[in-house]
């Protein structure tokens, strides 16, 4: 069976403590590899590879570290089948998916990063005749990256390459859940040249691992996406040691339909937005608002469109959604469903594990689900269920709309479905949402700032920002 190795000091190699862990396709439900169960000792040899690493990648021009993170997003590139089927086995999501999202996004990540990074410029103040501030902008350090299951690779990358970037050395660690892709990453990462130690990838389950890479003193900045709640022990634990924060957590995202909508569009975008990658995307609308004249009629094109969906093989490019990334999870999201059941929901579709034949009889299905009748407070419309369930609730004024949008402790991000570009901008000032959709979903530019507000996370990433976040500010001041 295939072992997966940690990727510390440029080499892959076993963990400290030589256990494994199980790594399960979640379409078969069978093991097909095995996971380093890494430990301190492990994250403690990444720190000590990134520290003597860290004086010469951290003072490298600038153009030879670009030129180095151009390889390895020509490599994503040039193995871009080999590493979508990998992502599909490891998580569940179609491969059609994996080649035409995740995998791509990877690439483009380290693409855009190694080339921003050239351009980005620090400011200088002239202090009226007196004076001249400049801003000394200097790689902050070792950095940990960690990083969930959902978007194994797309959001690994999505760290570790403006990290490197911009100068720091990194300790990451992807989910224990979804470890293929990374591993395969570090493979790449070799075959580029990026000098040792640069870029550590430690295999483990979060609570040791993770925590190790967390409590290190010597990691000076962290850059967490997952759920809240792990988010919330990584602020309490990194705040005392006054570590550098970015957050990005989970969402209960609003998708608000007016009746003045271009309904065809609003209706495909609603399906796709709710069901895409299974629903396991922090970004999925799982609550759809429609306005009240339009109700019965999106709910039946939705219905319509949701019933074309095939669950299915992963690797088959007929399916539509593949399997849920893991048994844990399935049984989390199915219970959600019985909850919305208690809570006095109308199941219109779904509502079960779905049964596959065959190689599959043991693999992780759950039937698209669609819910209406419950009211907005309750549980199943305030809690992330991160699958395939929305609920449909109509609303008659916009001030409703808001009201429930608004009614969660997320604030990820928000959709609106309008012809009436007053309203939109209206509503979007209005929403408690760090990203806004008007009239598409998930519809991504590099450069714009990416993250959440309330509990959905501090800090922002993409474009400079996130490169920023990996550097030091100083500022010096020369009196004329
Ligand atoms: P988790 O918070 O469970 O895990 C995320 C990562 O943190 C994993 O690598 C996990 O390791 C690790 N981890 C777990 N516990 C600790 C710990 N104590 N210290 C350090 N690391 C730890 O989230 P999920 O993987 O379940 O991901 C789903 C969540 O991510 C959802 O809430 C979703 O909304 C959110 N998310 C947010 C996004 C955003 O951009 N805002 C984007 C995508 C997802 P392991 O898995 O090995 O235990």
């Amino acid at each position: 069976m295939q072992k997966i190795k940690n990727y510390i000091n440029g080499e892959l190699t076993e963990p400290a403590g030589k256990n494994y862990l199980d790594n399960i396709n979640p379409a078969t439900g069978e093991v097909y590899s095995l996971i380093p169960d890494s430990d301190e000792r492990d994250v403690q040899l990444a720190v000590d590879a990134a520290k003597a690493a860290f004086p010469s990648w951290s003072v490298m021009p600038v153009a030879e570290r670009s030129d180095i993170l151009l390889k390895i997003s020509q490599l994503i590139d040039k193995n871009l089948d080999r590493l979508a089927l990998a992502e599909s086995i490891d998580q569940g999501k179609p491969v059609w998916l994996a080649k035409r999202v995740d995998i791509p996004r990877a690439r483009d990540n380290f693409h855009f990063y190694a080339t921003g990074a050239i351009h980005l410029s620090t400011e200088a103040h002239a202090t009226e005749n007196t004076a001249i501030n400049y801003t000394l902008r200097q790689p902050i350090g070792i950095a940990g990256c960690i990083s969930p299951w959902n978007l194994p690779l797309y959001l690994f990358t999505w760290k570790i390459a403006p990290a490197l970037a911009a100068g720091c050395c990194v300790v990451a660690k992807p989910s224990e859940i979804t470890p293929m892709t990374a591993y395969l990453l570090s493979e790449l990462c070799i075959e580029a040249g990026l000098p040792k130690g640069v870029l550590n990838i430690v295999h483990g389950l979060g609570p040791k691992a993770g925590a190790a890479i967390i409590q290190h003193p010597e990691i000076s900045a962290i850059s967490f996406t997952g759920g809240t709640k792990t988010g919330e022990w990584i602020a309490k634990t990194a705040a005392p040691m006054f570590k550098k924060l970015s957050l990005e957590l989970g969402g209960k995202n609003p998708n608000m339909v007016f009746a003045d909508c271009n309904f065809e569009e609003a209706v495909k975008t609603s399906v796709t937005g709710a069901f895409s990658n299974q629903g396991e995307i922090c970004l999925t609308g799982s609550r759809i608002f429609i306005e009240k004249p339009l109700y019965e009629k999106f709910k039946d094109a939705f219905l319509k469109r949701v019933s074309t969906l095939t669950v299915g093989d992963p690797l088959d490019d007929n399916s539509r959604m593949g399997a849920i990334v893991s048994k844990q999870h399935m049984e989390k999201i199915l219970s959600y469903i019985e909850l919305a059941k208690q809570e006095g929901g109308k199941i219109l579709c779904g509502g079960n594990q779905l049964h596959l034949s065959g190689k599959l009889s043991k693999g992780y299905y759950i039937e698209p689900t669609a819910i209406e009748g419950l009211p907005y407070d309750c549980r199943t419309n305030q809690e992330e269920i991160f699958g395939p369930v929305v609920t449909l609730m109509p609303f008659e004024k916009e001030e409703e709309a808001l009201k429930y949008a608004n009614s969660t402790t997320y604030g990820l991000a928000g959709t609106i479905w309008t012809e009436n570009l007053s309203r939109a901008h209206r509503m979007a000032a209005q929403l408690q949402s760090g990203i806004i959709w008007i009239n598409c979903w998930l519809f991504r530019d590099l450069r714009t700032p990416f993250g959440g507000m309330k509990n959905s996370g501090v800090g922002r990433e993409g474009g400079f920002e996130a490169l920023k976040f990996f550097t030091e500010e100083k500022n010096v001041c020369i009196k004329l």
